[in-house]
């Protein structure tokens, strides 16, 4: 272990050893992972991800803003992308780093007047993890202003235009290819007014605040949408199931969609409520329910 976490460090990497990932994740939730580690730059990046491939299971996160990770301790590491953070402009282009935060993305983009982004203001993840589960908001869509991403398969970096992705509600290849990972994705934009598009953008995360309860730490909505017509949040209302509680967790009060961590929630209770939920709703509605969030 301790030669792996030298040459951890030898690649110029931020290494943080049995690192519990409540850290680092949203929900404030999770157990220690062997390693947790965060390269400079793409090339440190990929030269850690062949590293450590070859020693133990890996995961690649973003902002850790859809996972919830056990508690129990698991013998991985995950490598971050939280400091590949650049932006450039090429070919009417809006070339973004991984682990660029759609928050940055989206108010670069207003400010030189980019348009397509104002839907997605207000998701708390990176480029990488709304490319890689096509986050969307609004009737909006990641994959809708996609042109293409640079992507690492393992051995080379490799350059994928949009059609060949596999979009499809909440799902890409990437989630079905889990070697492939983003390293890169450019996006298309529209010109529009920069006063225009503030005030579509600051319109969009007034809803949020008015409908999701954005003060406790949660994941998200936690479950997709079965089908286009079926609104989860308001059939766990509708079940009487706003305030339940298991633990430190609970169904919101504000969006029955979201489990929110009342402070000390820990994997277990957000799993046993997800699992009273599938229950009741299989029961009550005929309808399976699979979970948005990524459970470890
Ligand atoms: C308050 C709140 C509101 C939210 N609202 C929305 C919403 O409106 N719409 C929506 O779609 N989502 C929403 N989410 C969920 C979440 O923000 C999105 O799913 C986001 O895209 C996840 O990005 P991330 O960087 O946090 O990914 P992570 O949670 O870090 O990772 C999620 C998955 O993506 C993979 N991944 C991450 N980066 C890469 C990469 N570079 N290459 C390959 N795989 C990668 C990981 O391996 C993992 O499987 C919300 C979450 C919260 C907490």
């Amino acid at each position: 272990m301790e030669e792996i976490f030298e040459k951890l460090l030898m690649l110029g990497n931020d290494v943080f050893v049995n690192e519990k990932m409540e850290h680092h994740t949203s929900f404030r939730i999770g157990g220690p992972v062997s390693f947790y580690v965060i390269p400079n730059s793409i090339q440190s990046f990929i030269e850690t991800y062949k590293f450590l491939s070859e020693k133990m299971p890996l995961k690649v996160v973003g902002k850790c803003t859809n996972i919830l990770p056990r508690d129990e301790k698991m013998d991985i590491s995950v490598i971050s992308t939280e400091k590949l953070n650049n932006i450039e402009y090429q070919n009417n282009r809006i070339i973004c780093e991984s682990g660029v935060s759609l928050k940055k993305l989206c108010i670069e983009a207003m400010e030189k007047g980019f348009s397509g982004f104002e839907k997605a203001y207000g998701i708390p993840g990176s480029v990488g993890g709304a490319v890689y589960m096509n986050a969307g908001a609004y009737g909006w869509e990641t994959a809708e202003n996609l042109d293409y991403v640079i992507a690492f398969d393992g051995e080379k970096i490799i350059k994928l235009k949009v059609n060949n992705l596999d979009f499809s509600y909440r799902s890409s290849i990437f989630k079905k290819e889990k070697k492939l990972i983003i390293l890169k994705a450019a996006f298309r934009y529209s010109l529009s007014e920069k006063e225009k598009i503030r005030r579509e953008m600051l319109e969009i995360i007034q809803k949020r605040i008015q409908k999701q309860p954005l003060e406790f730490p949660s994941a998200g909505s936690v479950f997709k949408r079965p089908k286009p017509d079926f609104y989860v949040g308001t059939a766990i209302e509708k079940l009487g199931f706003k305030g339940f509680t298991i633990g430190g967790a609970q169904i919101s009060e504000k969006h029955a969609g979201f489990i929110i961590n009342l402070g000390n929630a820990k994997s277990k209770d957000v799993k046993e409520i997800i699992k009273v939920i599938k229950n009741k709703i299989r029961q009550e509605f005929n309808v399976n329910l699979e979970t948005e969030i990524e459970i470890w």
